[in-house]
């Protein structure tokens, strides 16, 4: 019998498919602004929400959405007041949601081994309702962060330059914080709590290695999560009996392979690049990425075109696309 024509290998194949689609979604964000790990800092919140879940006796999904959410907001407000001490309040609570989810596991006379499900995923147990609410989760985000990219992008780069052109950084701060915590409780069930944050990160590291705009990372990250959640669960479904492999840490392996493969084409694209283009002096030198080129672009940008214009030193950027860049000599670059 073909083990994936089985009712619960297809639902674990849907639940795959959303997860490694939103993950490098919102994670692409992350990745962009510097904090690779805010999904991990959710992700260990969110144990206490599961446990809360285990306690009550209603569905941990629910439980760890309301108490991610919660803490992704909090994580968010500290970050944002931004003081010397700021890393040691977010320590305090992720060690504080993961000491606390155990605790309360325990007295809610549920075993280890039920939290561990949620800790590192377990997959083939998730259940129709989970898989219809994996789906609708992650529609949500992947829908956000794919349709909000311009204004997403353009807060995520440079905050300053997003607050000139009239955008609510706060609230899309906010907005990118409560989608990553929705995010970790969609792969909770595939890739687990405590490696949620490596289906987040890693792809979209991979495709940072090869990709040189924004929504080209954006696109293949999304297409590198897909195989690598897709891939890792196949592989370990097709295990020899008797061996067992569990999906989620070979979901996360699979994609660090990814980038371990791709991480020499990387380094010859950028050595390449820079013989190409060797004078980079009227770029922001400090900043070797500086000198990205858009994708090809045809359309051309002037004072009446109707893209948010803003000066930026000597020339003037555009919001366009995902993107924020400015006309250079017959391209543009990503600034
Ligand atoms: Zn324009
Ligand atoms: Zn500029
Ligand atoms: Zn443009
Ligand atoms: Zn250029």
């Amino acid at each position: 019998m073909d083990v994936f024509t089985l009712p619960f290998m297809e639902r674990a194949l849907l639940a795959a498919l959303f997860t490694g689609l939103a993950a490098p979604a919102i994670g692409t964000y992350l990745v962009q602004r510097r904090l690779a790990l805010m999904g991990d800092g959710i992700g260990h919140v969110a144990v206490t929400g599961v446990a809360l879940g285990l306690l009550t006796g209603t569905s941990p999904t629910w439980t760890a959405v309301v108490v991610a959410v919660l803490g992704a907001i909090l994580i968010e407000v500290i970050r944002e007041r931004g003081h010397t001490n700021g890393d040691v309040a977010l320590a305090l609570l992720f060690y504080g949601g993961l000491a606390g989810g155990v605790l309360v596991t325990g007295l809610a006379g549920q075993s280890a081994s039920r939290l561990q499900q949620y800790l590192f995923g377990a997959i083939t147990t998730i259940s129709s309702t989970d898989v219809v609410v994996t789906m609708v989760l992650a529609a949500v985000v992947i829908g956000t962060a794919v349709g909000l990219s311009p204004q997403l992008f353009a807060v995520a780069q440079d905050q300053e330059f997003a607050r000139v052109a009239g955008l609510n950084v706060r609230a899309y701060n906010l907005l990118v914080a409560v989608l990553a915590a929705v995010t970790v409780t969609v792969a909770m069930r595939t890739v687990g709590l405590l490696l949620v944050s490596a289906l987040m990160v890693v792809p979209v590291a991979t495709s940072q290695q090869l990709a040189r705009s924004f929504r080209t990372t954006l696109v293949s990250a999304m297409l590198l999560g897909t195989l690598a959640s897709v891939g890792g669960l196949s592989i370990a479904a097709v295990v020899p009996a008797g061996v067992s492999v569990s999906p989620g840490p070979t979901i996360v392996l699979l994609s660090l392979a990814g980038f371990v493969v791709t991480w020499p084409l990387g380094v010859w694209l950028r050595h390449r690049q820079r013989l190409h283009a060797p004078f980079p002096a009227h770029h922001d030198v400090a900043d070797p990425d500086a000198h990205l080129e858009t994708d090809p672009h045809p359309h051309e940008h002037g004072s009446a075109c109707g893209h948010v214009a803003v000066p930026h030193g000597d020339h003037v950027d555009y919001v366009h696309d995902g993107h924020r860049h400015a006309p250079h000599g017959k391209h543009y670059d990503e600034h």
